[in-house]
């Protein structure tokens, strides 16, 4: 199978932003070099791509905001505060509107984007609801010489591969050959 230019995990859009700075090993390049890149990254996500209008320096700072936010978080300490200024900068962008609709009877304030939601905004949001979501905990895959992010919301709090197929399929090998 070839490699696929990107490893998607589908936890997390913010995490799979960040893994493409991470690897599965450590010699792993960088899989956005450059706008192009990223376009291709967002069309691979099927988000609406802002590659057009974002400068790639403020798309390179986001990703290493959210890695740090990532470490951090993978390693049980609190998002830092300089995180949540940058997520909440991103946020304040977004234009929209709040409107109310009447779903089954009851009445609910929804917020609508006033643009379609670009790759960005999409990313920033998935950082913004995980730390709003205590079920979900960020964790470093524990293969060898991974680096990959995941979101593990089981409720035994237990996993500990980025995939079980391939990091964790590579530590059971290994294991076994140790044991010989
Ligand atoms: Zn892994």
């Amino acid at each position: 199978m070839p490699d696929p230019e990107f490893t998607l995990l589908g936890d997390a859009l913010w995490l799979d932003f960040v893994n493409t700075g991470e690897g599965r090993t450590p010699d792993s390049h960088d899989r956005l070099p450059d706008l192009a890149a990223y376009h291709r990254w967002a069309k691979a996500q099927k988000l609406t791509s802002d590659a057009d209008i974002i400068p790639f320096g403020k798309l390179a700072g986001l990703r290493t905001t959210l890695a740090g936010l990532a470490d951090v978080l993978a390693t049980g300490r609190q998002a830092p505060a300089s995180a949540v200024e940058v997520i909440n900068e991103f946020l304040a962008q977004s234009a929209g509107y709040f409107q109310l609709i009447r779903v089954q009877g009851k009445w609910h304030v929804q917020f609508t984007p006033g643009h379609s939601t670009s790759a960005t905004d999409a990313i920033v949001l998935s950082a913004a609801r995980t730390l709003a979501d205590i079920r979900k905990k960020v964790h470093r895959c524990a293969g060898d010489g991974c680096s990959l992010f995941f979101i593990d919301d089981s409720a035994s709090q237990s996993r500990r591969w980025c995939s079980i197929e391939v990091c964790g399929a590579r530590n059971r090998v290994e294991r076994r050959r140790g044991l010989q």
